[in-house]
């Protein structure tokens, strides 16, 4: 069963009188329990993907489902609510809030649900023991490695239980070692029962997925070796 479904997704950028075609009716299928790499050039529409993916930007024409519901018709606030509910977003740069600990960054989303105090306690250091990082949890972000404040925004990304993790450039910010570490984390959430997509221009690191397809000049395709 898809989780997401995609089709003939067409996206343009309007800028100075010139017109950019980001996406070129892409089609797109996203399964429970995938571990999917979008691999692509810079310039080649990896974040206009991304942000379609999660409902962050709506496509011109095409459709959109995700989880059965059509992401194309909705307005901004039930785009707002379903990207909330459904996507757990991982960026490059963490994007850890400097004055939280570790735990207070992951418990964080569920604040803004409205969930109580020990609840949310409960959840969050959860999600920091599925990341290996229970031990750190009273640590502020700058206590912590590049690669451990990765773990703490992929806790946090967990948090609200998404249908799927959306991850752009995870490794982006980090040295070899520490990206087959972070990897490996996702690997490890992916047999958990998580699906995941990532985003990256990295061959290396889009080989870990379980899956790739590449993107250029905004048409999608399989990914078929080195070429
Ligand atoms: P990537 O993430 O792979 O670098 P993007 O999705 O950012 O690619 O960009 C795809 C194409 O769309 C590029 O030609 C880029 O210059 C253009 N583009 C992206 N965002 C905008 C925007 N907000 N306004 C105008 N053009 C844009
Ligand atoms: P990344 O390296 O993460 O793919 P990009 O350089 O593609 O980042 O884009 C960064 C941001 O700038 C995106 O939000 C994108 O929409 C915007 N952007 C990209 N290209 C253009 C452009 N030609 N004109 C205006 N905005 C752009």
């Amino acid at each position: 069963e898809s989780i997401i479904s995609i089709r003939n997704l067409v996206k343009t950028y309007t800028l100075g009188g010139e017109t950019v075609t980001a996406l070129h009716r892409v089609s797109l299928e996203i399964e429970h329990g995938e571990f999917l790499a979008i691999i692509g050039p810079s310039g080649s529409g990896k974040s206009t993907l991304m942000n379609m993916i999660g409902c962050l930007d709506k496509a011109e024409s095409g459709e959109y489902m995700l989880e059965q519901q059509n992401v194309g018709k909705m307005n901004d606030n039930q785009l707002a609510a379903i990207r909330n509910q459904k996507i757990g977003f991982i960026f490059q740069n963490f994007n850890l809030l400097s004055k939280l600990t570790a735990l207070e960054n992951v418990e964080l989303p569920l604040i803004y649900q409205g969930v109580g105090t020990n609840e949310r306690r409960k959840r969050a250091q959860e999600c920091l023991q599925k990341v290996g990082l229970e031990e750190r949890a009273a640590h502020l972000p700058t206590q912590l490695s590049g690669g451990q404040q990765q773990r703490v925004a992929i806790a946090r990304a967990l948090v609200c239980n998404p249908a799927i993790l959306l991850a752009d450039e995870p490794t982006g910010a980090l040295d070899s070692k520490t990206s087959s570490e972070i990897m490996n984390v996702m690997k490890g959430l992916n047999e958990l029962g998580h699906t995941i997509v990532l985003i990256t221009h990295d061959l290396d690191v889009a080989k870990q997925a379980k899956r790739i397809v590449q993107i250029r000049d905004g048409k999608l395709f399989e990914y078929g070796g080195d070429s």
